[in-house]
């Protein structure tokens, strides 16, 4: 499919696959084994400009917008949906400050965030306040020219290598997801400690884990928006992310897609390739045809929301669950193409099969994305009538 990309869209897409090919690539079996963090690679990212992409010129960015960060983000994970997704994940921390953060908080931070000087993380989620957000427990207490953080966040992506995390938390618990509100919390403020680091089935070489706050005084100006805006602060950046996760999604169809292909031209049964058998080449044909429709949507709700549209949650969850299920499918035949030897860790097909599972589960599982384009469904109907 040609899309039609600007000759910057090109040069950004051309880099990150060089990038996954030659850095990613070697390494990706390595993190996926040890489940450490690939700082090497992060610290490729930022000195060849990655964290910039998305962010305004304005401070320091290259003002790449959402078509940027998707057209990286899917050639990265192409080769690793786990190390792709520690840029991924600093893009998500980060866009709540960039949709939302005055100006003194955006000089303050952009311009670090943009170096790829630190990562960033995004906390909404807590053990009893998964799809229900609203049941979150973590509260800020106004006292003085400060708020007091207290609770816990888990599964909390890039949990102890971000130095800058956006956390939502309820200032005013009687008022439920109204009371909520968003903070700017950085690594080493007194009271704020790490906890768990999770053990995946896949993304392994992304970091997951707990943030804890016990009596953590931020300084007021921390605050995102005004008090009372969490809820929305969480869903404008979630509806700006998802397309990030179905280009991450998208990128790990196509890599697994590119291995079936090759495995199947060498792999010989019936003295022949089994590329030649019909029963190959469907699947092989249904594959390519399901991830170029997911990354013709992913990058139709980029468009739109670079073009600066109003309203993309129902195109974005759709984006996600769409993108997400594809790759769930693609990397399953992909492991079928494979046989025996598609189970077995030797092989690359069973980490693609592994880490597409996330997709349907973060930023939303794929019901809510589905109760979200419902409900979107829904209330055009009703406008219609
Ligand atoms: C590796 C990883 C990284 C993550 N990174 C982050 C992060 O960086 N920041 C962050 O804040 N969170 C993060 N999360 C959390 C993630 O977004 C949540 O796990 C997810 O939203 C689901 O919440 P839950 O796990 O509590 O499941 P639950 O909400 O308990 O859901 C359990 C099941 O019930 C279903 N369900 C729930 N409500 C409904 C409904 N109304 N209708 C139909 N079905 C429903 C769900 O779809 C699911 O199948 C991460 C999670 C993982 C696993």
């Amino acid at each position: 499919m040609e899309y039609y990309l600007t000759e910057e869209q090109q040069m950004i897409r051309d880099l990150a696959r060089q990038v996954a090919e030659e850095r990613i690539k070697p390494v990706a079996a390595k993190y996926d084994e040890s489940g450490e963090f690939p700082w090497d690679i992060m610290k490729t990212l930022s000195e060849m400009d990655f964290f910039r992409i998305y962010l305004d010129e304005e401070f320091g960015g290259l003002g790449l917008g959402t078509m940027g960060l998707v057209l990286a983000t899917e050639e990265l994970s192409r080769a690793c949906g786990g190390i792709a997704l520690g840029f991924a994940a600093t893009a998500l921390g980060t866009l709540p400050l960039l949709l939302f953060g005055n100006k003194e908080q955006k000089e303050k931070f952009l311009p670090d965030l943009a170096a790829g000087k630190m990562l960033a993380g995004f906390a909404l989620t807590e053990p009893d306040a998964g799809s229900d957000a609203s049941r979150m427990q973590t509260t800020a207490r106004k006292d003085g020219d400060f708020y007091v953080l207290n609770g816990l966040k888990h599964f909390i992506t890039n949990a102890g290598v971000a130095k800058f995390y956006t956390i939502i938390a309820s200032t005013n618990p009687a008022r439920g997801s109204r009371g909520a509100s968003a903070f700017i919390v950085e690594e080493g403020t007194p009271g704020f400690s790490y906890g768990k680091k999770e053990e995946k089935m896949g993304i392994r070489a992304s970091a997951t884990g707990e943030l804890i706050f016990e009596d953590c005084r931020i300084p007021k100006e921390n605050l995102l928006g005004s008090e009372g805006m969490g809820f929305p602060i969480a869903i404008r950046t979630l509806d700006r992310s998802r397309p990030g996760v179905a280009a991450q999604a998208v990128g790990i169809a196509q890599g697994a897609l590119d291995h079936a292909v090759a495995y199947s031209r060498q792999r010989v049964q019936f003295d022949q390739p089994i590329i030649y058998f019909q029963g190959i080449q469907f699947k092989l044909a249904e594959m390519a045809t399901k991830i170029e429709a997911a990354r013709a949507l992913t990058y139709s709700v980029a468009r739109m929301i670079d073009a600066g549209h109003k309203e993309f949650s129902k195109e974005s969850a759709q984006a996600k669950l769409f993108a997400s299920d594809v790759a769930m499918y693609v990397t399953t035949e992909a492991v079928q193409i494979f046989g025996g030897y598609g189970y077995m860790r030797e092989y690359p097909v069973e980490k693609y099969m592994r880490d597409a599972k996330i997709t349907q589960l973060y930023e939303g599982t794929n019901e809510i994305q589905r109760d979200v384009i419902a409900k979107a469904v829904l209330k055009g109907s009703i406008a219609k009538k």
